[in-house]
């Protein structure tokens, strides 16, 4: 039951005007606590004190009188100072005991123990010379003794005056006083749980007005300006929050252009498909060449399709998350030969030379179907972008961290305002030139994709009309980041084995 209630606690989780409260709580109680108990103790104590010293004095006073007359000497005993005896036991709601050198009760307030013997501890020590007071607080009195000398010159000790008081009135007193300061506690009480109450809500203000903010987003409403200043915390939250969503929208606004740009792409061919038909079919007494003419134009604008929708399908898939590398080692020098033994015939047609400058051998983990395609698009474009007799030069190199690719052309270039956009889906400087060379404008972007699932980077350096320099840098050993495997053999049906294969 007990953890049925705390696993209820941990998933809704407690206010945090709850702790707040319970904090302003104790910090204001703790203080006031100790403070009365104190008060309360030292108030009662020095009210005995006071009784003590109060009683003390008029037994002097009469001790010092009964000295002088002779008290403890039967013969000149003074009935005044029996009197006196009797009303400062009453004043005081006590008893007053005269004890002569034999420690016999000579006198007795209550009447009771005239002729006994009285032995107690302070008339012992009184007899010695020290006199002093006893408070037994638990029988609620105190007792006090105090010495009784001859009127010879040495001061003996004639006697001992025992005076003994209730203090029971004064606890009493105590007592009332301390209820009256209760109330005023209680009341004080009930004042600080409504300021904790208060103080606790007015500090949790800015995090509720923040959670408004923040459920207004959540209803989907992204245009919302979240700023809450009022402390560092809120005001980290809110730029955090604010950051985030400008994220979300900028993937929103890319989702949207993503989706106008493969709309506009995929139907470009067929409305190149549809203006051939018509024509052919508007047309009479077609000459078979004619036909044939447009219908290579036709099976071209097809094939222009399923290349787009290849490519769209192999950059959605890697996309997904599910998207795995089938990762294993690889002789680079390998792979990178035989791209360029496969891209050599296209080479030769546009009349470009295609070197490969192998620093030292290289093998690597990675994925060979992925990697092959990322630098089949990077090698394929410096010969598609390059001039007549122009040269592509491949090299790789490696450090004891990353092997590196490097695709240098002596093509067409880019210029620098393009640069940082050719890696973006559907990217293209000049559109017509791309077209006339098969291109979908997806190539850099899967190449980019490729690249950074195997953690590596890709760095363009071009000048327009000199040629340009495509850098890749791939860590030589795979490590997966935590959560993701890197050795499912999916890579196969994601990627086309051959792209951009048709020239
Ligand atoms: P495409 O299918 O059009 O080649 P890519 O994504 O491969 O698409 O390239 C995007 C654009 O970048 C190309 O259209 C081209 O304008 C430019 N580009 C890519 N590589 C080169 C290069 N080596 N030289 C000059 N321009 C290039």
């Amino acid at each position: 039951m007990l953890g049925f209630i705390k696993e209820k606690k941990r998933k809704h989780g407690v206010s945090m005007k709850v702790p707040l409260f319970l904090l302003f709580l104790f910090i204001g109680f703790l203080p006031m606590f100790v403070l009365g108990k104190l008060t309360d103790r030292s108030f009662r104590q020095t009210q005995i004190d006071s009784r003590v010293i109060e009683v003390q004095n008029q037994c002097l006073i009469v001790s010092n009188k009964m000295s002088r007359v002779g008290y403890m000497n039967e013969d000149s005993r003074d009935s005044t100072v029996d009197v006196e005896l009797d009303t400062i036991a009453d004043i005081f709601n006590g008893r007053i005991v005269v004890v002569n050198k034999n420690f016999k009760v000579i006198k007795d307030t209550f009447r009771l123990a005239e002729g006994r013997t009285h032995v107690a501890e302070e008339v012992i020590r009184c007899f010695q010379g020290e006199s002093g007071s006893r408070l037994e607080r638990d029988k609620h009195y105190f007792a006090l003794a105090v010495p009784i000398y001859d009127n010879t010159e040495e001061k003996n000790i004639d006697g001992v005056l025992v005076a003994t008081a209730s203090t029971e009135n004064l606890m009493d007193m105590a007592q009332r006083v301390s209820e009256k300061a209760s109330f005023f506690l209680l009341m004080t009480w009930w004042i600080l749980i409504l300021a904790a109450a208060v103080l606790s809500v007015v500090l949790m203000g800015p995090f509720a007005r923040l959670q408004k903010m923040l459920n207004r987003v959540a209803e989907g409403n992204l245009d919302e300006v979240i700023s809450e200043n009022a402390y560092k915390e809120t005001r980290e939250i809110s730029a955090a929050v604010q950051n985030t969503m400008t994220k979300l929208k900028t993937v929103d606004q890319s989702r949207d252009e993503f989706v106008s740009n493969v709309s506009h792409e995929l139907k470009t061919p067929i409305t190149s498909i549809r203006v051939l038909a018509d024509s052919l079919m508007s047309m009479e007494d077609v000459p078979v060449e004619l036909y044939r003419e447009f219908m290579t134009d036709i099976s071209d604008e097809i094939d222009r399709e399923s290349k787009i929708i290849d490519d769209l399908l192999s950059l959605v898939k890697m996309d997904k998350s599910v998207a795995e590398l089938n990762v294993t080692q690889l002789d680079i020098n390998g792979l990178v030969q035989q791209i360029l033994k496969r891209l050599r015939p296209i080479a030769r047609r546009r009349n470009v030379e295609l070197i490969f400058e192998s620093i030292r051998e290289v093998t690597a983990d990675a994925d060979e179907v992925k990697l092959s395609l990322a630098i089949n698009n990077l090698v394929e474009n410096a010969i598609k972008y390059n001039v007549e007799g122009g040269w592509v030069r491949v090299t790789l190199d490696a450090d004891h961290k990353f092997f590196f690719v490097k695709v240098s052309d002596s093509g067409i270039g880019i210029p620098e305002e393009f640069q940082e956009h050719v890696f973006e889906r559907f990217y293209r400087v000049d559109k017509a030139r791309s077209r006339e060379t098969g291109g979908t404008g997806l190539g850099l972007a899967i190449t980019r994709k490729v690249i950074l699932m195997h953690h590596g980077a890709v760095r363009l350096a071009s000048k327009e009309g000199e040629g340009s320099t495509f850098t890749v840098r791939i860590p030589l050993n795979y490590i997966p980041y935590s959560g993701q495997s890197g050795t499912n053999a999916s890579s196969d049906e994601t990627l086309p084995r051959s792209h951009k294969s048709k020239r």
